[in-house]
């Protein structure tokens, strides 16, 4: 016998009973998003390698030991996008997108990591991604901050999360504070594990991202980034702090916060949680002015954020009364040969008529009996039944399953009044 071929380690199947909750979140999202005069963007998942490695950084760990890279047909170099920052701006930076204007854009969909698979952690998984373009003023970092905690807000969830933010200042403040950092590395090289040896010489900054427990105290004890920020940076980092106190969002400053990636510069901000283990980053980003250049693109601004929806589905199951629609209010049971016919038109009679009714047909026969078990179990409301005999006085059986109550019986015009009176 022929053996069960499986998923892909890491990549998951979301089955029809996990659905409605990814719907909900993702109308959720939506909603807000275009609240925020938001607009969706539609990018394909394999771009070219060297996209990845010149935004994302060579000594990353992306591009280190995550990366789905292959060669095509044509022997080009592709790469399964493991983020979707890079795609956006390609594709923002090919169609022009970006001169003299701003940008506010979102997009949603599946990322690749070749990563060790575990709680929280996968080799396909879906990203929200929001990005913004052209704008300087720390008003728009703000903006994205506000919108995440509205989101947690309506999510039921914000108690859940956590605001970290940090500033990773200019170029020229980064490189001052490399010295520095290298310096102090320097004095404390038995501590450092493998990686981070190595990324003494090619990625400092990095160090401080490590996920190494051993490594802990070394970084917590290594001097901080805010000492080192020019009047500027820190007058933009101030100005969102002081929005985010106005508007009374709870944030903590971690000094340690550098993200994955080489392109930020300024703000940066992580939600974590306490709820997933290890796997305590929900949604991260901030600004990236500088990698519109590295791209080929004119000096401009850049902010954005990702959110990884496993995560947020995790800690969404955390919650006990989560508002998910049901997939079916009604479902018609059809018993008899002219039952079966007068049903179905009669179903396509409701749909016209309610539309918003969720209606199954029972499509399978069997007695009353098995039918109304079936009926049961899908979670509707109502059954909606006919057997010749109703069909020959042209009425129809309703009965609502949860109540207890008896089944009435009604003309087929009254049971439609009736059905649009429940919705
Ligand atoms: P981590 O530190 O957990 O590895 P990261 O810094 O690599 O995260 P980003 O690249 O900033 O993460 O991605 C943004 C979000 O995407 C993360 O906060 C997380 O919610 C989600 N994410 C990243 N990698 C994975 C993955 N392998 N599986 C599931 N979600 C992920
Ligand atoms: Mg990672």
């Amino acid at each position: 016998m022929a053996t069960n071929i499986q998923a892909i380690r890491g990549m998951h199947d979301v089955l029809p009973d996990q659905t409605p909750l990814w719907q909900y979140a993702e109308r959720i999202i939506r909603d807000v998003l275009s609240s925020y005069g938001y607009s969706e963007i539609r990018l394909p998942i394999v771009e070219k390698t060297e996209l990845f490695k010149r935004s994302i950084g060579e000594v990353t760990d992306i591009v280190e030991k995550e990366m789905y890279t292959f060669e095509d047909r044509n022997g080009d170099s592709l790469t399964l996008r493991p983020e979707g920052t890079a795609g956006c701006l390609r594709a923002c930076l090919e169609h022009g997108l970006l001169n003299h204007q701003t940008h506010r854009l979102w997009y949603y969909g599946t990322m690749f990591r070749h990563e060790r698979p575990q709680k929280g952690r996968y080799r396909q998984f879906i990203q929200l991604g929001v990005e913004t373009y052209g704008m300087s003023d720390p008003d728009i970092d703000a903006e994205l901050i506000l919108l995440m905690d509205r989101l947690w807000k309506k999510f039921g969830i914000r108690d859940k999360v956590r605001l970290q933010l940090n500033s990773l200042g200019t170029i020229a403040e980064r490189l001052a504070y490399r010295e520095v950092l290298v310096a102090y590395f320097q004095q404390h090289k038995n501590s450092l594990d493998e990686d981070s040896h190595r990324r003494l010489n090619t990625n400092p900054l990095r160090i401080l991202d490590s996920k190494n427990p051993e490594m802990k105290d070394v970084v917590a004890h290594a001097p901080e980034f805010m000492a080192y920020l020019g009047i500027d940076s820190l007058a933009h980092f101030k100005a969102i702090t002081t929005t985010l106190e106005d508007l009374s969002v709870v944030y903590e400053i971690n000094p340690r916060l550098v993200r994955g990636m080489d392109y930020y510069s300024k703000t940066v901000f992580e939600w974590i949680t306490d709820e997933l283990g290890s796997q305590g980053t929900v949604c991260a980003g901030g600004r990236y002015d500088g990698l519109i250049e590295q791209l080929g693109g004119k000096p401009n601004h850049a902010v954005g954020f990702a959110m990884g929806m496993e995560r947020l589905l995790a800690l969404l199951e955390t919650r006990e009364d989560i508002p998910v629609a049901k997939t079916v209010d009604a479902y018609m049971i059809r018993v008899g040969e002219r039952a079966e016919r007068e049903g179905l038109r009669f179903a396509e009679t409701i749909r016209n008529e309610v539309p918003a009714l969720k209606l199954q047909l029972s499509v399978d026969g069997g007695s009353f009996k098995s039918q109304f078990k079936k009926a049961d179990k899908t979670g509707a409301e109502f059954a909606i039944i006919l057997g010749d005999d109703e069909v020959d006085r042209g009425e129809v059986g309703i009965k609502c399953l949860r109540n207890g109550l008896d089944q009435q019986t009604m003309p087929q015009n009254q049971a439609i009044s009736f059905l649009q009176q429940q919705l």
